[in-house]
């Protein structure tokens, strides 16, 4: 790879990037990839987020994003000098440049207040890395910030009456003493960033890969690792480093990889990839399978999870189910029916419908198999705290359930077309010859996302039902998915004690 020098102002997500891989930051910065821009329900939700902790700022001026940047710096800095305080400012040096949520004058002294908005239940460390960037930006402009504040959600507020009650819902967190206590560990990213961007012997791209965590998970990868008939050597599982070792010595295939530096799940992978077929763990599946009864339920909500609570008795983040595909199999008879609900959109809580449904398709003779049945289980639990009547039945289906998702996080089944991945997606289509692939829904996160909509945005009637029918066929396709996998593994356990 031939590299270019930087591109100047880098902006504080770039810088963000810098700190955790700094090749993925030459590539961002360089564009060799376009950012990936993720529908997800937090946009939404942002601008109704965004006024609430505004109303807290009777007076601050806003600096119109419609402006030019240079004339949004001029606005900023007329705004400062002023000492107004300003909603969305935007400073630019020579090598930097950040907008600023909201920045506060002292009214006793010179300082600043510096304030950010997170729609988030908790500080995370790159939000304090952010604010430092933006201090750094500030002082570069002799701009003194004397304090550092961040409006975040607090997640255990429980929603009870029509409107957000601003007052228990908005934390604020005076970061300024955690900067401070951080600040060995960020002056010091400060200097490797200073270096870097200003050493002209600093390399721009590490070619040993040390700063790379996770090629496996990062949608970069095919710049930082582009030889495609090498790259299955990332399929390992919790293999990053081993990984990275073979693929800069010319390694093609983790089969080439000697059999004494290989985990016990990785020998299963390898064992897998070389007879290319499917691998289970009899004793273990049989165990797996022992209390399981002849009829079984194939269960699988969604959800979405609003940062604004709509329902009452609901908390900001929490997951509400609108929607639950249901197939039960009669494993004697071979009969296998589907039943669904799908809750309207119209702002009533769809958890008393969910549970009344529910209810009457699931009863004690039943096992209940879910993928990461932990979701389902959680679901139905705060629903029936909400609506007291059901406990009882929770009481009795509660143990009935079994995590589909088990064998393949345990490794007592794996297929080589996996690929080291164990999601429902990628099991699917690597056990059966059936995929997602032909829907218009393809993920949960989708699925939350698109139904959010429906609920916070206006829509024509054509759009909502085509809307309600792709949510139907995604979900449905999750549960009949997991009745395909479950048959498959049954029949090939049956097989093995014929
Ligand atoms: S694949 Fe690794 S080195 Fe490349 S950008 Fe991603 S994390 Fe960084």
């Amino acid at each position: 790879m031939s590299f270019n020098s930087i591109h100047f102002p880098i902006t504080k997500s770039q810088f963000l990037n810098f700190t955790k891989c700094v090749n993925s930051f030459y590539i961002l910065n360089q564009g060799l990839i376009t950012k990936q821009n993720i529908q997800h329900s937090g946009n939404l939700e942002w601008s109704e987020f965004q006024d609430l902790c505004r109303s807290l700022f009777p007076k601050a001026v806003s600096i119109p994003k419609s402006l030019s940047k240079e004339d949004q710096l001029t606005e900023t800095l007329a705004a400062i000098r002023e000492r107004n305080a300003i909603f969305h400012g935007f400073l630019e040096n020579e090598t930097l440049s950040s907008s600023i949520e909201c920045l506060v004058p002292e009214p006793d002294s010179s300082g600043w207040v510096l304030w950010d908005f997170r729609s988030v239940g908790s500080q995370k460390q790159d939000i304090l890395r952010s604010l430092y960037f933006q201090k750094k930006l500030l002082e570069s402009f002799q701009i003194p910030v004397s304090q550092i504040k961040v409006i975040r959600i607090n997640s255990g507020y429980v929603h009870t009456s029509e409107s957000i009650d601003k007052e228990s819902y908005l934390v604020i967190d005076d970061v300024t003493e955690r900067i401070e206590t951080e600040k060995t560990r960020f002056d010091q990213e400060w200097i490797l960033f200073e270096n870097y961007k200003g050493n002209p012997n600093f390399p721009l791209f590490m070619e040993d890969f040390h700063t790379c965590k996770s090629p496996k998970t990062c949608y970069l990868d095919t710049v930082c690792f582009p030889d495609l008939n090498r790259r299955e050597i990332f399929d390992l599982r919790e293999g990053h480093d081993l990984a990275k070792k073979y693929y800069l010595e010319g390694l093609g295939s983790f089969l080439e990889i000697p059999e004494e530096e290989l985990t016990p799940i990785q020998k299963i992978q390898k064992q897998s990839h070389e007879t290319g077929k499917l691998y289970i763990d009899f004793p273990k599946m049989q165990t797996y399978f022992e209390n399981v009864t002849p009829k079984i339920a194939f269960l699988d909500f969604e959800s979405v999870n609003p940062l604004l609570p709509i329902f009452a008795n609901s908390r900001p983040f929490q997951h509400i189910p609108f929607l639950f595909s249901l197939h039960i199999w009669d494993s004697e008879t071979d009969e296998l029916t589907h039943h669904t609900y799908i809750h309207e959109p119209d702002g009533t809580d769809p958890r008393l419908f969910i549970l009344e449904h529910l209810s009457k398709k699931l009863q004690e003779d039943i096992t209940i198999c879910s993928f990461n049945d932990f979701f389902e289980k959680l679901v139905i639990e705060e629903a029936t705290q909400v609506y007291p009547n059901f406990i009882e039945w929770w009481s009795t289906i509660r143990p009935k359930f079994i995590d589909l998702a088990l064998p393949f996080k345990k490794f007592w089944v794996y297929h080589p077309k996996q690929r080291g991945k164990a999601s429902l997606k990628d099991i699917l289509p690597a056990i059966t010859d059936v995929s997602h692939g032909s829907l218009t829904i393809k993920e949960g996160q989708d699925a939350n996302y698109q139904f959010l909509r429906l609920l916070k945005k206006h829509v024509t009637d054509d759009d909502k039902n085509r809307v309600l029918g792709d949510l139907l066929r995604y979900c449905e396709m999750d549960t009949f998915g997991l009745f395909l996998i479950y048959k498959k593994l049954k029949n090939e356990i049956s097989i093995s004690q014929c």
